[in-house]
């Protein structure tokens, strides 16, 4: 298969000035299938400049709101076109199954044309004021941010490269990405698609490279106005200090150990699928992984050894495959930190359900892991992201339990609640401090719902009116009659 190997910027596919090359490696058998250009400084300086030039020229802003739309659906219509080639991208270089790689591509065209929707649907106010006593007409307008930097993670590619430009220009912003150096393939096909379109120059770049040399330069590049970020915590943290420079905007979407809480009346069988599935879709790579299982005392035996059934029935197997559910996990060196947590599990005291191994010896696969009753909350496996298919069971007793439990963490990210009972639903949902719950279902996501987190999963929106404001200043406009 041939790949796509060079940068969109300007509106050209062009060749890299950096003569640096980053490897790509199938997970499903750790062999390295191509080589990709990684850019440096002097690609994301292109990249911000063709960027810039487009956003002061006006050459996207300058186009009427429906014109704006019909460009994007366009865009989205050839993705849909494209469908099977990307999502087999995403396979071959994320390890995820084809269903779940198709279900993300199929996303992005959503996220496209939901917020093509919004081209036309961006408003200010107006006020009556009492300027120094005379009469006045006032309002506010909503005015793109300027030049957007967005920076993507490895586990869900193209997803979230796309869910960060669809906001970001229908705002009227232009795009600089640098996708995560594990999986740039569907990012570079991508580029490949929007320079077929007739979108102006400048408007989407993209640079694949690595995080402390692209990814590093584009966060502190001083001609960026906004920064977007989907990552880990700890590389967030540095952004905030990247972004002082010239005070960037900054959205941040990081990490998270969400808890699942089951009570005694929850329906068993709608909640034990939802809780294997919280926790391996994706092989436990999602940021909103249902890490943390507390199950009412009275169920608690019943529920684990049920969870732990589901979890050996999951068939592991290359992404490729149709009938694989679990896929390998994205690198050796991610393999090799999530067995570590298991090892720390195993040796500072909890129980081993099920799992708790490679499976074979060619890629990287983890066996979908079950750890139950640590000997206390404050063991690795309950209080870091181990993003990987590992899951630690705990009883709880009552209500009064939830929001300690659930909050003894500095992330917030996702949080789900099993229960019959509507009042104990609602009671839980509004003790839990995170940006999401989910009832008797556990990691619905819809564009029209505003996604994100609370401390330590990040700042801002994503996702709804609040994905487009993240990429909008408001002006006061004061007229003088
Ligand atoms: P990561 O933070 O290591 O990398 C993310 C991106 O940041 C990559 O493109 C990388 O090249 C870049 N990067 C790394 N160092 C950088 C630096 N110094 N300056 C600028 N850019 C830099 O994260 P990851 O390992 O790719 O992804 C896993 C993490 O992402 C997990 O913690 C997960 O929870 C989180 N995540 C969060 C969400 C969300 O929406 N909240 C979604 C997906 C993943």
């Amino acid at each position: 298969m041939a790949y796509a190997t060079r940068f969109l910027i300007g509106g050209e596919l062009v060749s890299p000035q950096s003569k640096e090359f980053l490897d790509v490696e199938d997970p499903a058998t750790g062999r390295v299938i191509a080589q990709l250009p990684a850019g440096g400084a002097a690609d994301i300086d292109r990249a911000v400049a063709a960027a810039r030039d487009c956003f002061e020229r006006g050459a996207w802003t300058g186009k009427l709101p429906q014109e704006r739309a019909a460009a994007m659906w366009k865009l989205a219509d050839l993705l849909a076109e494209n469908l099977d080639e990307l999502a087999q991208l995403d396979v071959i270089d994320n390890g995820m199954p084809m269903m779940f790689a198709k279900a993300t591509v199929n996303s992005c065209i959503g996220t496209l044309r939901y917020y093509a929707g919004y081209c036309n649907k961006i408003y200010g106010v107006t006020a009556d004021i009492s300027g120094g006593g005379r009469e006045m007409h006032a309002y506010t307008r909503q005015e793109p941010v300027g030049v957007v930097g967005a920076i993507t993670p490895w586990n869900a590619p193209l997803a979230v490269v796309v869910n960060k430009i669809a906001p970001a220009i229908a705002a009227g912003c232009t795009v600089v990405v640098k996708p995560a150096e594990q999986t740039s393939l569907s990012a570079l096909r991508f580029a490949e698609l929007v320079a077929q379109t007739d979108l102006p120059a400048g408007l989407i770049n993209i640079v694949t490279g690595y995080g402390v040399s692209a990814g590093a330069a584009l966060a502190n590049h001083s001609d960026v106005d906004k920064l977007t970020f989907t990552g880990s915590t700890g590389v967030g943290k540095s952004l905030v200090q990247a972004a002082a420079g010239n005070l960037k905007r900054l959205t941040l979407e990081l990490g998270g150990k969400s808890p699942v809480f089951v009570f005694d009346d929850a329906d068993l069988e709608q909640a034990i699928p939802a809780c294997a599935m919280a926790i391996f879709a994706n092989s436990g790579q999602v940021c909103f992984a249902g890490s943390r299982l507390y199950v009412q005392r009275k169920r608690f035996d019943e529920v684990v050894e049920r969870v732990g059934k589901a979890a050996k029935a999951m068939r592991l197997g290359s992404g490729i495959d149709a009938q694989t559910q679990l896929g390998p996990v994205v690198s050796g060196k991610q393999m090799e930190r999530v067995m570590e947590y298991i090892e720390s599990g195993l040796s500072e005291g909890a129980e081993l359900v099920v799992g708790g191994r490679r499976h074979g010896d060619e890629g990287y696969f983890v066996e979908p892991t079950v750890f139950a009753n640590p000997s206390s909350k404050d063991l690795k496996i309950v209080r870091e992201e181990i993003f990987g298919p590992v899951l630690v069971a705990m009883p709880f007793e009552d209500m009064d339990e939830v929001a300690t439990l659930a909050n003894s963490t500095p992330f917030g990210l996702g949080s789900g609640v099993f229960t019959s009972n509507v009042s104990t639903a609602h009671k839980a949902a509004r003790r839990i401090r995170a940006g999401n719950v989910w009832i008797n279902c556990y990691g619905v996501l819809d564009k029209a719902m505003p996604f994100g987190g609370y401390k330590q999963s990040g700042w801002g929106r994503e996702n709804g009116g609040a994905g487009l404001e993240a990429f909008l200043e408001t002006k006061s406009v004061y007229t003088m009659l």
